[in-house]
């Protein structure tokens, strides 16, 4: 991939959780990822008990806590959409698609890649910004960005359908800790998930990516 990749996700850390090994791989053979968040991840009703006690300082604490998980993973820029955490699904979606657009267009990206449409863990916010990057892609907003890909969700494991990409995270472990340990106020769920960080959880060990849409052709 000569082009950058765009990873378009809903929240601080889903670039983390998902794709960490991907941006690390990438920057490491130049290519470094650009990366468009759409909240700011401020709700503050998960995370940890330190997310709570930031309260209004939360949105301020993810920010540069995704700036410095950034960093370790290689991405060479953040934009940020800043719609309400938790309310992503009520945003105009095509106003969301023009904007999503007009970041990453600057960065001639010929990749995306994004939830796929069940959100992964079925959350409303990663549901809407993948509709919002597949809208994007299939619509042809970005000249040369011909490529459309899913990160796993276990509907698409359950389907059997194999992903075109898959990484395994224990090559890129030290960066993908380092930039999960960067999410401080997420420690809560990033224990639940990675544990003690010393090791890739089973669970959690390969990302994985499916090809859903190539030049105008539906791959799904
Ligand atoms: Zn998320």
């Amino acid at each position: 991939m000569k082009n950058p990749v765009a990873l378009l996700f809903a929240h601080p850390d889903d670039e983390t959780f998902l794709a960490a090994a991907l941006s690390r791989k990438l920057a490491d053979e130049g290519h470094p990822p650009v990366l468009l968040v759409a909240t700011r991840g401020d709700a503050g009703m998960r995370g940890s008990e330190q997310a709570k006690l930031l309260g209004s300082g939360l949105g301020a604490a993810r920010e540069r806590e995704l700036a410095d998980a950034a960093r370790i993973l290689g991405i060479g820029a953040v934009g940020q959409l800043g719609y309400p955490d938790g309310k992503l699904e009520e945003a105009d979606e095509k106003e969301a698609v023009r904007r999503a657009a007009e970041f990453l267009r600057t960065y001639k990206p010929s990749a995306l890649v994004t939830f796929p449409p069940d959100g992964g863990n079925g959350h409303p916010d990663h549901k809407a910004i993948s509709r919002i990057g597949t809208r994007l892609v299939k619509e042809g907003h970005i000249s040369g960005l011909n490529q459309l890909y899913y990160v796993a969700s276990p509907a698409l494991e359950e389907q059997g359908r194999t992903a075109e990409l898959t990484l395994d995270s224990a090559e890129q472990w030290t960066a993908k800790a380092a930039a999960l340990a960067a999410h401080t106020s997420q420690s809560d769920t990033i224990a639940r998930y990675f544990g003690d960080l010393s090791a890739p959880p089973k669970d959690w060990r390969y990302e994985r990516f499916y090809l859903a849409w190539e030049d105008g052709q539906e791959r799904f």
